[in-house]
Parts: C-alpha cells; sequence; structure tokens
C-alpha cells in the first residue's frame, strides 16, 4: 500500500498513476479532493474572472448597438452559485478518483512521523509514503492581520458583501487577478506591493496588465506596519520607500502575497527556511521511501507543476526512475485578456512583437485599442523559438501549445508550414511567419555580404 497525503493536484495525479499502474493507494484528505486549485484558487478565479469579464464586456459595448442596462452583480448569489459549481466539480473528481481504484478518507489529517505515517493514533502500513499537502496563502506578520475584514483566498467564501474599498497586499499575479475582478465588479481597488508589481514578468505584458487594471491604484514599494480592523472598516498604517507613513483606510483588506508550504504535519523530513520539504529532482525526501511534490515543496506554486512532480514521484516508487524538469512550464494571468507566458535563457535571442489581431473576443476591443498583444522570441541563428508572450483572448492555450513547441525544439520556420483557422484572435502564427521571413532575408543579406 502506498499512503498519499494530501489530494490536491499533486497528491491525486501521484495516486492515479500509481493505481492506473496496478499499485494499492490510500489518499488522506483532511477536507475536501481537489486541494487549492478547486477550491480556493484557480477555479475559484476562473468563476469571478468569467463574471468580471461579462460585466466589463458589457459595459464596453454600450453605446456601440448594445441597448438597455448594462447588468449587475448579486454578489452573495455569485458567491454561493459559485460554491454548488465547485461542490459538482469536487463530486466528479472524488467519482474519478474512486472509481480510478484510489481507497479515500475524508476529513482527518495525516501526520508523519520520521518515516511512519499515522492517522490518528493509527499508523498505516506503507511500502511509501507521498507527501502532498500543500501550502496556504502568507500572511505578512504585522499586527491585526486576524482583524474582522481582512481576507485571503481561503476565507473568500465567508465575505458577505462587495466591498466598496478593497486594498489588495501583493504585487504578484494573484494581486492582480484580483485586483481586475473587484475592480469589475465595481469595487474601488488598490493594491499595496512590497516592491514592484508583476516585476518578473515581461515590460511588455507588464504595461498591458496596467492598462487592463484601468481605474485600480497601484502603489509600490509599500510595507505594510500594523493593520486596525473595527466595525467601520480597516485602516492600514504602511510605510514608503520615500520614508512617509501614509494611513490607508478601506473596508475591506484582501491578502494576496504568495503562498507558504503547509508542512507541519510532516515532521523527521528535512525542510528549508520557509517550511518547504527539500527534495531531490526524483521528488525524494532525506527519509528512505518518503517522497514530497507541488507547493509543499515550495516554489513556483502552480498546478501543473504540482500534478508533474505527483507523476515523477509515483514513477520513482515503481522503479522506473524519472527526474523532474522545470524548463517550458508555461504560465498564466487572467485579466481582460488571458495572458500567457513562458520563456528559456538566452543571451543571443532577439525579440518581435505585433498588436492582437481583432478577431473573437477582440473585434470590440478595436475602438479601444485594446486587443492585447503577442511577442515571440528567438535565436536568430537558427529560428529556434526561446520565448512566448501573449495577451489575447485564447492566450492561455495558445502559450501552451507553443511552449509545448519550444520543448520540442521547433523554430519559427516550422510556422511556414502551419495551417490556422481564421478568424482567430491569434497573433502567434503571424508574428513567427514574419520573424521567419525577416531572418531569411537577414540571413540572405549575410551571404549577399560575404559575396556569395
Ligand atoms: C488564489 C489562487 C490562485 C491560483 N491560481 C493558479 C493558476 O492560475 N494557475 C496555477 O497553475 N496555479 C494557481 N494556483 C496555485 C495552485 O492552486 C497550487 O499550485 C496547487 O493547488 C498545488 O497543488 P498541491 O496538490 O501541491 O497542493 P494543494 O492544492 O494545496 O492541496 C493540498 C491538499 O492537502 C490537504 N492536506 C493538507 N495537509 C494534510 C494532511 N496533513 N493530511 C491530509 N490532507 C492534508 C489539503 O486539504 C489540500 O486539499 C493558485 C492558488 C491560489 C491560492
Amino acid at each position: 500500500m502506498i499512503v498519499i497525503l494530501g489530494g490536491g493536484p499533486a497528491g491525486k495525479s501521484a495516486a492515479l498513476h500509481l493505481v492506473h499502474s496496478g499499485r494499492k493507494v490510500r489518499l488522506i484528505e483532511s477536507s475536501g479532493i481537489g486541494g487549492q486549485c478547486l477550491h480556493y484558487g484557480c477555479m475559484m478565479v476562473c468563476g469571478l474572472t468569467d463574471v468580471a469579464r461579462t460585466l466589463n464586456t458589457s459595459r464596453n459595448l454600450f453605446g456601440l448597438g448594445v441597448l438597455g442596462n448594462p447588468p449587475e452583480l448579486d454578489f452573495p448569489g455569485l458567491m454561493r452559485g459559485m460554491r454548488r459549481v465547485q461542490e459538482k466539480i469536487e463530486r466528479v473528481l472524488d467519482e474519478e478518483t474512486r472509481s480510478a481504484g484510489v481507497e479515500v478518507a475524508y476529513g482527518r489529517e495525516g501526520r508523519l512521523q520520521g518515516g511512519k505515517v499515522f492517522l490518528g493514533n493509527e499508523e498505516l502500513e506503507a511500502e511509501a509514503v507521498i507527501a502532498a499537502t500543500g501550502s496556504r496563502p502568507s500572511l505578512p506578520e504585522v499586527d491585526g492581520i486576524n482583524s474582522r475584514g481582512v481576507f485571503t483566498a481561503h476565507t473568500l467564501h465567508t465575505m458577505e458583501d462587495l466591498p466598496e474599498k478593497i486594498l489588495i497586499i501583493g504585487g504578484g499575479i494573484m494581486a492582480a487577478e484580483f485586483a481586475y475582478i473587484f475592480r469589475c465588479f465595481g469595487s474601488e481597488v488598490e493594491i499595496l506591493a512590497r516592491s514592484g508589481f508583476l516585476k518578473y514578468m515581461d515590460p511588455s505584458l507588464r504595461d498591458l496588465a496596467k492598462k487592463e487594471l484601468e481605474g485600480v491604484v497601484i502603489r509600490e514599494g509599500v510595507q505594510l506596519s500594523s493593520i486596525y480592523g473595527g466595525s467601520h472598516g480597516i485602516s492600514v498604517e504602511t510605510r514608503t520607500r520615500d520614508g512617509s507613513s501614509p494611513i490607508l483606510e478601506a473596508d475591506t483588506l484582501f491578502v494576496a502575497a504568495g503562498l507558504v508550504p503547509r508542512s507541519e504535519s510532516l515532521e523527521g523530513v528535512a525542510k528549508g527556511p520557509i517550511g518547504e520539504v527539500v527534495v531531490n529532482e526524483r521528488m525524494e525526501t532525506n527519509i528512505p521511501g518518503v517522497y514530497a511534490c507541488g507547493d509543499v515543496t515550495g516554489p513556483p506554486c502552480l498546478t501543473p507543476i504540482a500534478r508533474h512532480e505527483g507523476v515523477v514521484a509515483a514513477e520513482n516508487i515503481l522503479g522506473r526512475p524519472a527526474i523532474m524538469d522545470y524548463r517550458f512550464f508555461p504560465q498564466y494571468m487572467s485579466l481582460a485578456n488571458e495572458f500567457g507566458f513562458c520563456s528559456v535563457e538566452s543571451d543571443t535571442d532577439i525579440s518581435v512583437s505585433v498588436p492582437g489581431p481583432a478577431g473573437p473576443g477582440s473585434f470590440w476591443s478595436v475602438p479601444k485599442n485594446d486587443t492585447g498583444l503577442t511577442k515571440v522570441s528567438f535565436e536568430p541563428e537558427d529560428g529556434r523559438i526561446t520565448g512566448i508572450f501573449t495577451a489575447a483572448p485564447a492566450g492561455g492555450v495558445i502559450t501552451s501549445y507553443v511552449a509545448y513547441m519550444m520543448q520540442q525544439g521547433y523554430s519559427v520556420h516550422d510556422f511556414e508550414r502551419f495551417r490556422e483557422v481564421h478568424p482567430a484572435a491569434d497573433g502567434v502564427y503571424w508574428l513567427m511567419r514574419y520573424a521567419s521571413a525577416r531572418l531569411r532575408e537577414m540571413q540572405m543579406q549575410r551571404n549577399g555580404d560575404h559575396g556569395t
């Protein structure tokens, strides 16, 4: 029997991989299957963003031949409806996992002590253990962080009313996504970023993100000093880069400052500075027979990485040596457009970019010059693709496929044979062909210069 702690993307993918290879698996999940991805993360953001975009789109179409009042939001009704959809997905995941043959135990935390695994006081028989206990929102260590009116993605479902004004703590993708959601819902939104906003993102995408967050105040270089919560709202004492200490007022504070590993139930395994379980590239911990995968091993905290790590752990348990390769994982951010990006390091690559074309989902963005963008990077010598950066109505899906092509070593020249649908708000194939033609031109000029 192989015991897995945690039924999020990492634990579930490991469990399915093992049972499909004929092994017996017991999956212990203290809460609901699907983990954060379903209950507090990706799916919740999808549900809220779909509604935010609908509201935004209907406001944009107003005056462009669409009559009637733009729709309004019933926030409590939306939250109830979202919960029902999440429960339905949870039932599907439960059914999928059980019917594959995984034994699932809900409702109690498993515990690892050295190489032994416990459920309550009962020690479980296990030939191998996979720790996939995930992560939770990182909370700044300031007075008042537990005040009324302070929320995270894990407590958002307890928010009863739409905030009039919301302060969002964090400068990353999660902060940007929630800022877009609440802005479209009609709240006044301020982002407080400790350093730079979206500082790890390609500058062209970052600039576009700021444009799509029109109306959101973005403050960079802001540290929290303390929070005072009361029945009338929240006051936040801050320190800024220029040495001032403004006090900001709002009715709600939302912390979206990243995730920290949830590893306190795992005793005896080696851990790093933020409590992340230390693993090698085979997802093995320092204890023989104990593996860890997903967010509990530390950032990057992303569902596809968690799933792949789960499969790598399972493969090694099955005696089929596998190592985790972190290259070519595309990333995603949902604002008005879907932002997708993936790149590999190169000192020699060059880039070209274009605004997104008009097409399904972007036609009515033309009047506001808001059709997104596509940028690709490639090696000038052979055209090998080194980066894709896109903001488009289907930018996420496009990016996944281009990232796979990058992994397979495709070049911009391969797009000469690419067959596209039309219409599509997809600038990638066009840009790749343009890049290919430019490279061939440059090649010919070089050959000409050399007299050939
Ligand atoms: C707001 C938000 C937005 C996000 N958006 C994206 C996105 O757009 N794209 C993306 O790729 N990722 C996104 N993520 C990250 C993604 O959700 C995580 O990377 C992913 O869920 C990690 O999977 P996991 O299985 O490692 O951990 P988790 O999903 O955290 O699952 C761990 C599971 O273990 C259970 N558990 C914990 N301790 C125990 C124990 N001792 N015994 C038994 N069970 C236990 C928990 O109940 C939980 O179900 C987002 C996260 C958040 C919070």
